[in-house]
């Protein structure tokens, strides 16, 4: 029996692998390969890195440390995990794998605005399309900016890059937007443009990305979604985990779930979705699951 399972192989999850490997624990990391880092054409708020990295650089960085200790990531999706209150079952295809814990870092996937793959690949990779202001948000300082999004998240989207730039417009991905005053209000206040769509017609004009609005084609330096996202928490809560109404993980102070074994760290937890944060909740998690198992089975070489 393994001591743990990691499921996903993003940031957190790499992160926990190094800490457990070298806990000299023994430990599976499956991953699906779809990790939002993947998609970060270049970072550079993350710390250490001062001119900047590629997600996947740093993804395969990671990897290549976990190896040196002997972690092995396995490419496959996890189907299910059960826990018969002391130990876990963990199933992949046809394989049930049993281990005495397991450590969830699943992360979230971004709804996308109805445009081709390619053409979405092609503008994430310019910066035409951006996902994260808190990441990013420095990079399109004084620049025309779009948000395709309505209600209180776009709204508070818009504000939030309104501190980088004062042209910014928040178009509504249907027909019509969904904002009450209050919203409108703060919109106003700021500044923010506001046009209600349906958005269509997306594509690359020069260095810009255009879309079709009800106020005509507009064309903007950078246009951020903010169309919410799916939280792949759904393991842990079919195992009987606590979440948020949307979806997110709850976990106590070290990164335990409310199913006693199971762990949790990263995007997929309430929190800040930044891979800094996703790091330090697996460097607990992973240390919280060290010390949990060995009250249950003393560490000794
Ligand atoms: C375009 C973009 C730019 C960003 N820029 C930055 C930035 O500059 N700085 C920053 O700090 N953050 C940035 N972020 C956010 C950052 O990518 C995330 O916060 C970070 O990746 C979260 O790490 P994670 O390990 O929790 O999840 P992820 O990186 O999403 O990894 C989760 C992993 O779990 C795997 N998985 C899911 N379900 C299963 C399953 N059932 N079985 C097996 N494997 C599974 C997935 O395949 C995936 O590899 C950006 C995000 C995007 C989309």
């Amino acid at each position: 029996m393994d001591d743990c399972i990691i499921i996903g192989a993003g940031p957190a999850g790499l992160t926990a692998a190094i800490y457990l490997a070298r806990f000299h624990l023994s430990i599976r990391l499956f991953d699906c390969g779809s990790s939002r880092a993947a998609l970060i054409p270049r970072s550079h708020n993350h710390a250490g890195y001062p001119a900047g990295i590629a997600g996947k650089d740093l993804l395969q960085r990671m990897l290549a440390q976990a190896e040196l200790y002997g972690a092995v990531r396995e490419e496959a999706r996890v189907d299910a995990i059960t826990s018969n209150g002391e130990n876990f079952e963990v199933r992949v295809g046809d394989r049930v794998m049993p281990a005495r814990a397991v450590l969830l870092a699943t992360g979230v996937v971004n709804h996308r605005p109805d445009m081709d793959d390619a053409l979405h690949d092609a503008a994430l990779t310019r910066g035409l399309l951006r996902y994260c202001p808190i990441c990013d948000g420095y990079e399109v300082t004084d620049k025309r900016v779009g948000v395709v999004g309505t209600g209180d998240h776009g709204m508070q989207e818009a504000l939030f890059l309104r501190g980088y730039t004062a042209d910014v417009t928040v178009i509504a991905p249907g027909a019509a937007h969904d904002l009450d005053e209050d919203c409108r209000r703060a919109l106003d206040d700021a500044g923010i443009a506001h046009v209600d769509g349906p958005c269509g017609g997306w594509a690359i004009e020069g260095t810009r990305l255009a879309v079709d609005t009800a106020a005509g084609r507009m064309a903007f330096d950078s246009i951020y979604p903010a169309l919410g996202s799916d939280i792949r928490s759904d393991l842990a809560v079919a195992a009987g985990a606590r979440a948020t109404e949307d979806g997110c993980l709850e976990v106590d102070a070290h990164q335990r779930t409310s199913v006693p074994g199971l762990y949790a760290a990263g995007d997929v937890v309430k929190g800040l979705d930044q891979i800094s944060n996703a790091m330090g909740q697996a460097g607990v998690a992973a240390t919280t699951i060290r010390n949990d198992l060995t009250k249950r089975k003393p560490l000794r070489r």
